[in-house]
């Protein structure tokens, strides 16, 4: 027997210059009318979001009489998730959004699910695929990586906004597309040797979205149309997920070093950073294209090597020989790298020297 499986999707998805201002159309159109006063929207947003988007946010759905409340939070951490819970209890709004990077939209995301209240993401930046999956990861949680929350109902993304955001946010959310070409290849290893559950539909929708960045990374620049392409992409990566029910299609080896990376300490680097250094050196384990790769991510100027990552080489390599430990996911390096064979494939790589 099939056992049941559930896919939630957006069911709008707003992109485009200016469209910040469709907010209440937004909201009409989902089924949330203001009923002059009568219906509340809580946003969730950080100090530097609340002045990029959140408060222009909250003045246009004022003037359509909305009732707004709202909450500046910090840091991705289980203290502000519940926070905001203890705030929409109090406030009992009708609608939540998160508005601002990964951080506002994750706390959102997980605080909203707690209470059954449907969500809409509005990224200010595009660095990682949580803006529109249904994963959120924040310090504090039980497990260090990502869980289930929910899925926005919708996605109101303003290109005007996000390419004001530094470029590096961009360019990071390239490494993490191009994740998804290691983690189908896990994904499918896994099949192979576990019989795990594999969605070629899924899978072949999460690896078409890192081809068509892979093909097309010479037109990634600060510009509006870059962020349209790579935000497509992303949203296309975050429907895989939806479909698969698992951040399977997304999320393999090149992750769990990127996860090593962050148990060990590593600051400055960004996800989508560590997660595109991370394909190259899982790409070299799958016999594939990793200078493809590693080609696209040094053209859209994203780090390639520990010293751009501002990450000891001494330190790559312990991240490469923990990595398989930090979750219970079967990849290529199911049984552990030794020393020796992380030192190689970091030095063939070029990511340490
Ligand atoms: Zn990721």
């Amino acid at each position: 027997m099939i056992p049941a499986h559930k896919i939630n999707l957006p069911s709008k998805i707003i992109i485009g210059h200016g469209v910040l201002d469709k907010i209440g159309e937004l909201c009409e159109k989902l089924g949330f009318h203001s009923h002059n006063g009568k219906r509340t929207i809580f946003i969730v947003t950080g100090p530097t979001t609340l002045k990029i988007a959140g408060n222009r946010l909250m003045h246009t759905l004022e003037d359509e009489k909305y009732n707004v409340s709202f909450m500046e939070v910090k840091e991705a951490n289980m203290g502000y998730v519940n926070w905001c819970q203890d705030e929409m209890i109090e406030v009992k709004p009708d609608l939540v959004l998160g508005v601002g990077g990964g951080k506002n939209i994750d706390i959102a995301k997980l605080a909203s699910n707690e209470l059954g209240l449907p969500f809409i993401s509005v990224p200010t930046t595009l660095s990682h695929d949580g803006i529109a999956s249904p994963f959120a990861s924040v310090k504090g949680m039980e497990q260090e990586h990502t869980v289930v929350a929910q899925t926005p109902i919708a996605i109101l993304a303003d290109t005007e906004i996000i390419s004001k955001a530094p470029f590096r946010l961009l360019t990071a959310g390239v490494g993490d597309i191009l994740a998804n070409l290691t983690a189908v290849l896990d994904w499918k290893f896994a099949h192979r040797i576990k019989n795990e559950y594999y969605g070629h539909f899924a899978a072949m929708l999460s690896q078409q979205s890192a081809e068509m960045l892979l093909q097309n990374y010479e037109k990634i620049k600060p510009t509006e149309e870059s962020v349209r392409t790579v935000l497509e992409a992303l949203i296309t990566s975050s429907i895989a997920i939806s479909v698969a029910g698992s951040s399977r299609p997304a999320s393999g080896s090149e992750h769990l070093f990127s996860h090593a990376l962050d148990f060990l300490g590593s600051e400055y680097a960004l996800h989508g950073e560590q997660c595109g250094v991370g394909t190259i050196m899982m790409m070299y384990l799958h016999d594939g294209d990793w200078q493809q790769i590693k080609k696209a991510l040094q053209y859209v100027k994203a780090p390639i090597n520990a010293k751009e990552l501002r990450v000891k080489d001494d330190k790559i390599i312990e991240a490469l020989t923990i990595a398989h430990k930090m979750r219970d996911r079967y990849t290529i390096i199911n049984s552990g790298l030794t020393a020796d064979a992380a030192e190689h494939l970091a030095k063939n790589t070029g990511v340490i020297e």
